[in-house]
């Protein structure tokens, strides 16, 4: 009989390294119009037995790995790399996820899909002591979690949640104005995201929420950025991540894009939005967290209480530069040769050439927002 377990296709990319427990299948609302993920799977919470049967099964292949620990602690790959060539796919794909998991010290868990606290609170504590109890060496548990359902979660169940084990939860919020929000239907208001964040941080779980500079388009610019720094204010999430705009083929904001109903951003005014924020910050111990390839400029990150000034430092010396520069730099970004401005010097000067022709090749700068949108919606 085939012990294997389910793996869903998403995690956020801080958890990388995790090991993935699926609870559910897909996403609770699946109408958010930049994203395409589950749009095609049916939104399933599983059962507390048949998460259990997984977590056993989990155990299974843990077990298998730890037979090529050596005395001394050290492993034996060969060993190891036969048994994964044992099996079918799934077996094989199981094994692979646990062996990485185990030989990397078995700490952190994320529990996969798209909104795992649709799940009864009763369920998922269950699911957690079960979970920990199978895995003593688990030191994090992180979810995802739609802001309407969290805000539906009492701090006090979240208080039960975190004894039970769950020590983080990620939010898309992507933006915290009502006008952005009702755009992109994303199905939560400005205040359902500052009642679930409240709730959540009452509980003592970390909260690390998901902002969009540019996903509101041209015309929504300025209230993107006022409204979620008004949200940031408010919650004061452990951690802000960001997740630059792009619009990609097949969504139905590259529908509104084509029809002409939503206007690109350029990469400047996304920068401009995400300066907003990190200077309209009040006094909150939010962590700034850039740890995606479509952020434009990849160290601007640190803390808003105390690293605000380096952090709009970075954003204005890019601002300042000439325009040909800018777009030579966007345009190395947007092909993952640079991470940022000063790594441009580190590039040889036939490629220097090149990215000059590219940048002055376009005369139209909307022409240039849209040439750099498809590159950098091949990254999500
Ligand atoms: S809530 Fe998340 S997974 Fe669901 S449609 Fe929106 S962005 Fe996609």
């Amino acid at each position: 009989m085939e012990r294997t377990f389910r793996i869903g296709p998403i995690r956020p990319p801080s958890e990388a390294e995790s090991l993935l427990l699926q609870v559910t299948n897909g996403c609770t609302w699946n109408k958010c119009k930049f994203c395409q993920l589950y749009r095609h799977t049916k939104f399933k919470a599983y059962s507390a037995d048949s998460i259990k049967a997984d977590i056993d099964n989990m155990v299974y292949q843990a077990q298998k790995v730890e037979k090529y620990r050596n005395s001394n602690g050290t492993w034996d790959i060969d060993g190891l790399n036969r048994a994964l060539m044992e099996g079918t796919d799934e077996e094989r794909q199981c094994l692979y996820m646990m062996a990485n998991w185990i030989i990397d010290g078995a700490e952190n868990v994320f529990l996969q899909d798209g909104n795992t606290t649709a799940l009864s609170s009763g369920r998922l504590t269950d699911v957690l002591i079960y979970l920990r109890q199978a895995f003593p060496t688990i030191k994090r548990i992180t979810s995802y979690g739609r802001a309407e359902n969290l805000a539906k979660v009492s701090p006090e169940e979240f208080a039960e949640l975190k004894a039970a084990g769950l020590d983080r939860i990620h939010s898309g919020f992507e933006s915290g104005s009502d006008a952005v929000l009702k755009k992109i239907n994303k199905g939560v208001t400005q205040q359902e995201e500052i009642t679930a964040g409240k709730n959540v941080k009452a509980g003592g779980i970390e909260l690390s929420i998901y902002f969009m500079p540019g996903i509101g388009g041209y015309e929504l610019s300025e209230d993107n950025a006022l409204g979620t720094a008004h949200v940031v204010n408010e919650v004061d999430p452990d951690f802000l991540r960001i997740r630059t705009a792009a619009v990609k083929p097949g969504t139905e904001l590259y529908d509104d894009f084509m029809s002409g109903s939503f206007t690109l951003c350029s990469d400047d005014e996304k920068l401009l939005e995400l300066r907003t924020v990190i200077d309209k910050a009040k006094g909150v111990d939010t962590r700034l967290v850039s740890d995606h390839i479509i952020n434009l400029l990849q160290d601007v990150e640190g803390s808003l209480k105390n690293e605000k000034d380096k952090m709009l430092d970075i954003i204005d010396q890019y601002l300042a530069m000439p325009d040909k520069d800018r777009r030579m730099y966007q345009a190395a970004r947007r092909m993952v040769r640079v991470s940022k401005p000063a790594d441009m010097l580190r590039l040889s000067a036939e490629e220097l050439h090149r990215l000059e022709i590219m940048a002055e090749s376009v005369i139209d700068p909307y022409e240039w927002e849209v040439k750099m949108n498809s590159l950098i919606s091949r990254y999500i």
